[in-house]
């Protein structure tokens, strides 16, 4: 059960679960002997709106013995209190007065509002909340700990890591005369002229596909901006780009001359 106590002026208002303390809003909001909880409850705009509410919520409207029910009549020793759902509360909170309904509006809907989201949802003491505070501490600690230490380990290896091995010219030429066979568009989308009638390349940019350790030109191609862009950034589908990296290459070997494939062979060989 949860149980919430509001404070108006200093006087607690007890809210349980989604029920609201009529008999404590009232007191708290001064104590008009002519706007008590039962009179306002028998009123025709109370009984319209609490009527509506029961539809809405699928709820009847005097509690039951499942303890369901939007209002009630609690009897704690001498003293009646009437309870009601947070929402008839705030009508409530309108016929005592503007001031506080503006404050029942914000203050109280606010916090029955959010209790009501998360089914379930334990209403934490101050102290509860310091020493779940503690624990969370002690458990995330460690772990930014052991993140530092591996953000160190990945700085390393990367400054020990072999420099990024180049496209050579050679490899960019035997590349293009694929392309140009192909009739000059990205072998990637199909649609990007890559290569100029004059044999240069035109918004288009040389990628190692695999990885920048394999500049070979097994390894590689020239795709235009757009392709590359999304092939880095991870937007495009990669099955999709290794579709069209092994046709290219397909075709690369198939269309090359064997002195260009030769000197292509020669290329891998001088850098491996
Ligand atoms: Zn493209």
């Amino acid at each position: 059960m949860v149980t919430t106590t509001f404070s108006y002026h200093g006087v607690g208002i007890r809210a349980q679960n989604e029920r609201l303390n009529l008999t404590d809003m009232w007191k708290a909001a001064g104590a008009d002997n002519s706007r008590r909880p039962p009179d306002w409850l028998r009123s025709a705009d109370a009984k319209r709106f609490i009527g509506f509410l029961a539809e809405t919520l699928n709820v009847v409207i005097s509690h039951d013995e499942q303890n369901q029910g939007l209002t009630r009549v609690v009897r704690d020793g001498g003293e009646t209190h009437t309870e009601a759902h947070w929402q008839i509360g705030i009508a409530y909170a309108k016929y005592l007065s503007p001031e506080f309904h503006v404050w029942c509006n914000t203050v109280v809907r606010d916090r029955m509002e959010g209790k009501l989201a998360p089914a379930g949802m334990v209403s934490l003491t101050e102290k509860d909340f310091e020493r779940l505070t503690d624990q969370t501490k002690q458990i995330v600690a460690p772990i930014v700990d052991g993140l530092h230490t591996l953000t160190g380990r990945v700085e390393s290896l990367e400054k020990n890591l072999p420099q990024r091995r180049p496209i050579l010219p050679k490899t960019r030429e035997v590349i293009v005369a694929t392309i140009v066979r192909l009739g000059r568009r990205c072998p990637c989308c199909g649609l990007a002229e890559v290569v100029a009638q004059n044999g240069s390349v035109i918004d288009a940019e040389f990628d190692h596909f695999f990885s920048n350790q394999l500049p070979s030109a097994k390894h590689a191609w020239l795709i235009c901006k757009p392709c590359h862009r999304s092939l880095t950034d991870g937007t495009m589908d990669r099955t999709e780009a290794d579709i069209h990296f092994a046709s290219f290459q397909r075709r690369l070997e198939k269309l090359l001359p064997p002195g260009d494939a030769k000197s292509k062979k020669a290329t891998t060989d001088h850098h491996s």
